[in-house]
Order: C-alpha cells, then structure tokens, then sequence
C-alpha cells in the first residue's frame, strides 16, 4: 500500500493547515479548517476534490473554515463528540479512545483534554502520523484553557507512549517561541540547543520548521521531559511530581517574554 500524501502549509498568522491525500483512492482530507481559502487553493494546485476534514477542537482558528469548504465539495466532517455544539457543520462524531478508518487506513482518537474540554488528536499508525491541535507543539504544548493542568499533563504525556518514529503536526508553528522558552529552563541540553538554532534557520528562509518526529521531542520538549533532573533542577522542584513539574512549567511559559 502506498502512502498516504501529506502537505502541511502555513496559513493566517501561524496556524497549520495540512491536507491528506491517499492517490488510489482519491480520499482528501484536511487536518482543521483555520483558513478555506488558503485549503482551497493548496487543493486546486494539485487538482484534489475535499472528501473529509479531521476536526481537533472548537476554536475558531481551526473551525473557521469548515461551512465554506463544505459548500465547495461536499466535504464530510469529522470531530470531537463533546464539542459537537460548537463546531459548525460536523457530520461524524468520533469519541476519545475510539478508532474509524479512512482510506482504508486505522485512524485512532486520542482525548486531550486541557487546551479546551474535548479535544482529541488523531493517530495513524499506519503512516506514522499523529494530528496534534493545541495539544502538542513542537517545543511547546497548548495554553491550558478549559480544563485542568492535571488533564492537560495526561493529555501532552499520553504522546510519550507512540513511537518516536512518529511525525509530529501540530496546530500551529511557534517553534522559535517555544525553543526560547524552553532553553530558559533546560539551557545545557544539546539536543534543544541544535533544534534552536535550526528552527532560527527554517523560520528564516520561511520554511515550516514542522513535522518533527516524537523521537526529536522526547529529547527537546521540557513538557514531555518533566522528570528530567536538569530541568527539575532549574525549578528547584527536585522532590516534586512530574505532573507539578508540568504545572510549574505550563504557568511559566504563560508568563515568558
Ligand atoms: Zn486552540
Ligand atoms: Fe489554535
């Protein structure tokens, strides 16, 4: 079986889009819909009709586009039942821990609470993918809005269990942001140090400095790195829980200039 076409683009100020495309089938779908025009026009560019968007939350960063895109094509959406009343257009409810298939391909939901109540993220082993929202970025993880520090520490660890060969998209590109933020607190880490200055070099060429891999995140983001002693040292939480570490963490970046 091939594989399944993958295109991340920037659009608005800094969120994600990505379309999916599987070519013996012909099923196109795209990953939230912050912007259909910006969709609309990487789909022209290679002739591709919108069969299905994935939905991640209730934002409107990731919804805005929806009614628009299904006018156009006809296209079926895809989201979180426990934010059904706030995504517009939503014709299949998928459930945390649920799985369905598409373009003969598993995809499993993942809940995320914490970013907003029902956020899930998307998993499909079979192309070693997983579709992130606001949960997980590179570097970083979403502000915690809706739900609990607890829940959003749960959500951002449960990543840490896929394979580290897992490309990483996320919602939106604030690589540089988060390394910044990240090298405040875990300033010797080499790993962190060269993805640093690479993000510097993508962003200043204009490219995506996303996918990454969860291999590459695992050794580089402080929020799936709460038990590392290094960090826990520049905490001065030595003795803390990982899910505490988290919590510190999570508030400081909120306040990081
Ligand atoms: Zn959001
Ligand atoms: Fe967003």
């Amino acid at each position: 079986m091939s594989h399944i076409e993958m295109q991340p683009f920037i659009c608005l100020e800094d969120n994600y889009g990505l379309i999916l495309h599987d070519s013996p089938s012909g099923a196109t779908a795209a990953v939230d819909a912050p912007d259909a025009d910006a969709i609309e026009k990487q789909l022209r560019k290679y002739g591709r009709q919108l069969t299905h968007i994935f939905v991640t939350h209730h934002h409107a960063d990731h919804t805005q586009g929806i009614m628009q895109l299904k006018e156009l094509f006809g296209c079926k959406v895809i989201g979180p039942k426990a934010e059904a009343e706030k995504i517009p257009g939503l014709d299949i409810t998928v459930e945390a821990g649920g799985k369905f298939t598409w373009a003969g391909r598993e995809v499993f939901v993942l809940g995320c609470p914490g970013h907003t109540k029902g956020q899930i993220a998307y998993h499909m082993p079979s192309e070693f993918a997983v579709f992130a929202g606001d949960t997980l970025f590179s570097v970083g993880c979403g502000r915690v809005i809706e739900g609990t520090m607890e829940e959003m520490f749960h959500s951002v660890s449960q990543f840490k269990a896929l394979s580290p060969h897992t490309f990483l998209y996320c919602g939106h590109e604030y690589t540089l942001a988060n390394c910044r933020f990240a090298l405040s607190v875990d300033p010797e880490n080499r790993a962190l140090q060269a993805r640093a200055g690479e993000a510097e070099q993508l962003r200043g060429e204009g490219r995506m400095t996303c996918p990454t891999t969860l291999g590459d995140e695992f050794k580089t983001n402080p929020f799936l790195r709460c038990n590392d002693p290094h960090i826990r040292a520049a905490l001065n939480m030595a003795a803390a829980s990982d899910a505490e570490v988290f919590a510190e963490l999570r508030t400081r970046k909120n306040a990081f200039r």
